[in-house]
């Protein structure tokens, strides 16, 4: 027997829909996580499709979270949108959010809508992939939990602070990237662990700060950005833009709100819209294409481009998922 199931986009939807409804989820929230599982896996996204399925059932028994959570949109100023997820997923009060936040960068040249207090574990990219496709650029990003020193320090302050931009093309699809600011993923230093093979040296410190190539080390001390100080900046504006700019919890606040329920990181998010009509003639237009062309014409290839492929030969060949991770979510709906 094969160890892959090949599905269509509605059975994935259904299956994931169905699970998060068996576990008590409210309908529309159920909608909006199993729409986004269902891209992340539609677009081989493996580690955010429905591998995440399992593990919403922690985030759903921490004593905070609410299964029947109503996002509540409030416009703060013409340019300034706010989402309370009220505890519930993000991605509901985020999807929620998007037809607010886009109506005000249209009038406006730009807007942000700032989500509050929604439970994140999903990818960024399907939020700013959907503001591109309504031709404006879009940009998001939040803190998660406290498993990053900064560069040159010695514990975790910060977190895997991931960051989403999506530059819309005329008669393309959008120029986008979405990743967290760490060397590597967590996914990726536990990896190492269970295979027994030391991660490479700038992945992290041990629990005294001490540089180690021991995955178990990292895991119980620090991850470390990329880049050095740069990507360490770049996760502490993070930090700062999607914390306490917007009113919410830092990535050091998340952990504790956590109090050990291994629940997805419940914090704020950041998301802004602009609308490159304010400033940008058609010439600053092919001139931004000729810049992507310019990379793509010299054999590199642009962030989005190999999901978008996926997700191309997915719709036409059907949606692989595997058989174990299938019948294991079928087996956490029996009563
Ligand atoms: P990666 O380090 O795998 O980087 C992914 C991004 O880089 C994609 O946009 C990808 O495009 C692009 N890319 C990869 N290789 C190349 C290349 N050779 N040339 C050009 N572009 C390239 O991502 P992460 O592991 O850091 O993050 C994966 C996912 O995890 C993201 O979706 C992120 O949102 C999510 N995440 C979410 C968190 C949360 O708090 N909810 C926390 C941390 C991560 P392509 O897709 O086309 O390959």
């Amino acid at each position: 027997m094969s160890d892959t199931l090949t599905l269509t986009e509605a059975q994935i939807h259904a299956l994931a829909f169905d699970f998060l409804r068996f576990h008590g989820l409210a309908a529309d929230q159920a909608q909006a996580m199993a729409q986004v599982l269902t891209q992340a896996q539609r677009d081989g996204g493996l580690s955010h499709g429905l591998q995440r399925l399992p593990g919403t059932l922690d985030t759903m028994s921490h004593p905070a979270f609410n299964r029947d959570a109503v996002p509540v949109i409030t416009q703060v100023t013409p340019a300034v949108n706010c989402a309370d997820a009220g505890f519930g997923f993000s991605i509901l009060a985020s999807m929620s959010g998007l037809d607010p936040l886009i109506d005000s960068a249209r009038k406006l040249g730009l807007a942000m809508l700032a989500v509050n207090n929604g439970f994140h574990s999903t990818a960024l990219w399907p939020v700013v992939e959907r503001i591109a496709e309504q031709g404006l650029v879009g940009l998001s990003m939040n803190p998660t939990r406290d498993w990053v020193a900064p560069a040159g320090g010695t514990r975790p302050v910060l977190g895997t602070n991931p960051i989403a931009f999506a530059w819309p093309r005329p008669g393309r699809a959008p120029y986008v990237f979405d990743f967290a600011t760490t060397a590597a993923s967590r996914a990726d230093i536990a990896l190492h662990r269970q295979q027994g093979k030391p991660v490479p040296e700038g992945w992290g410190l041990d629990a005294e700060g001490r540089d180690t190539t021991d995955p178990a080390a990292v895991l119980a001390g620090a991850m470390l950005p990329f880049g050095g100080h740069k990507g360490s900046a770049i996760a502490t504006m993070i930090e700062l833009l999607s914390g306490p700019f917007i009113g919410d919890r830092t990535s050091a606040a998340s952990a504790r709100f956590d109090q050990g329920h291994d629940a997805a990181p419940c914090h704020g998010e950041l998301i802004l819209a602009l609308d490159p009509a304010l400033l940008a003639s058609p010439d600053d237009i092919a001139a931004a294409e000729a810049t992507l062309d310019a990379i793509t014409d010299q054999g590199a290839r642009l962030p989005g481009a190999r999901r978008h492929a996926i997700r191309a030969q997915n719709l036409r060949d059907g949606i692989p998922v595997d058989r174990a991770l299938y019948d294991r979510i079928r087996g956490m709906m029996k009563s």
